[in-house]
């Protein structure tokens, strides 16, 4: 049977080997760290450094396609896989969401709607910036950011000088603060043929950077919400995309904000493993295989919550309520970790 590569051994790179072996497939991991949530599902584990390109070349060579479970790839070692293996979601993909200049960019050349954002370098541009947009707003690093870090919520002109030394240099962007009523965001899929399934927008609520609650339905009225699905399949499209994407929106009292893209299965999809008949990631690896896309409809209500940290505390009674319970695997209970998430369900 084919084998799937996927990079990277998180918790998302665990839930997509369950779905590729329950479809038939062998999966194969590419990741440094030795234990890790992926390694204990998958059939083969290349534990190598991303700089690594004998090891690169080898997992390229020993799999039928590539995938990945995080954005920030470097571009040496996607140069090198793709010489010798198909990679799904394709470049355009992950380059136009690893660096949020190039991502806003291209979504608003979509004629989508973002937050006010700038290209920041110095303190100049950034106290231009904060003139134009005002505060609060929210300078945030380019590259590698997730789960709310390498953010810096600035809430006076004259923070500014501080926010910067807090990114350290890195290359920014500043955005305005978006006044919005709620977060939905979209999972949705499309084919090698172009068919496009999208699931029922979901409402997601965060703190301190990181989403702790989605539920769906949304309080959001369907004419929005099908505006917010036809969104996706816009990006989808103008990407030529291959895979599970997710689209992160702003609900606001003038309508949908797009905050940003994920060029993979989505923390805020994880309903779908219980409300729906074909979950995220089960969809994605049908897409990157060119199987036919499965039935994304919502047959339940459900809310998500992850089980983050301390929240582990909690699971003894979960186990003995009626929700399904995913758990990740990690060894050592971390603040802020993402240990497993649960899925409460009214059919
Ligand atoms: P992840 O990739 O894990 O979703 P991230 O680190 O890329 O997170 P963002 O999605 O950019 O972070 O921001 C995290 C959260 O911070 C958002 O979901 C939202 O709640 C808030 N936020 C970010 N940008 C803005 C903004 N311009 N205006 C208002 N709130 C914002
Ligand atoms: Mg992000
Ligand atoms: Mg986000």
């Amino acid at each position: 049977g084919a084998t799937i590569g996927i990079l990277g051994g998180g918790q998302l790179g665990r839930m997509l080997s369950v779905a590729a072996s329950r479809l038939g497939f062998k999966t194969c991991i590419f990741e440094p760290a030795g234990d890790c949530p992926a390694s204990h599902v998958a059939n083969y584990h290349f534990k190598a450094a991303y700089d690594d390109a004998d090891a690169l070349l080898n997992f390229a060579r020993s799999v039928d396609v590539v995938s990945y479970e995080f954005e920030n790839i470097p571009t040496a070692a996607l140069d090198l896989i793709q010489d010798h293996s198909t990679i799904r979601p394709g470049r355009a993909a992950l380059s136009t969401s690893q660096d949020r200049l190039t991502e806003k960019n291209f979504l608003s050349g979509l004629g989508l709607r973002t937050a006010p954002y700038a290209d920041i370098t110095d303190l100049a541009s950034l106290t231009k910036a904060l003139e134009t947009f005002g505060t609060p707003a929210i300078l945030k690093t380019r590259r590698f950011g997730y789960d709310g870090k390498g953010q810096v919520r600035i809430n006076d002109i004259s923070e500014a000088a501080a926010a910067l030394e807090a990114v350290q240099g890195a290359p920014c962007v500043l955005e305005g603060f978006v006044p919005f009523s709620c977060e939905i965001s979209v999972i949705a899929a499309r084919s090698p043929s172009g068919e496009v399934v999208c699931y029922d927008p979901g409402e997601n609520v965060h703190s301190d950077g990181i989403l702790r609650t989605t539920t769906v339905p949304s309080t959001v009225p369907a004419p929005q919400r099908m505006d917010a699905v036809l969104m996706a399949a816009k990006i989808l499209n103008a990407l030529e995309y291959v895979g599970v994407m997710g689209l992160e929106l702003f609900v606001t009292p003038t309508g949908l904000v797009v905050n940003e893209i994920a060029p993979r299965v989505h923390n805020s999809g994880h309903w779908t493993q219980n409300g729906c008949t074909t979950c995220q990631f089960e969809q994605h690896i049908r897409a990157i295989a060119g199987w036919p896309l499965g039935d994304g409809t919502r047959h339940s209500d459900v809310r998500m919550e992850n089980l983050i940290g301390d929240d582990m505390d909690r699971l003894p009674a979960l186990l003995g309520s009626n929700a399904a319970v995913h758990l990740y695997g990690k060894a050592d209970v971390k603040t802020g970790r993402k240990m497993g998430h649960v899925n409460f369900i009214t059919p």
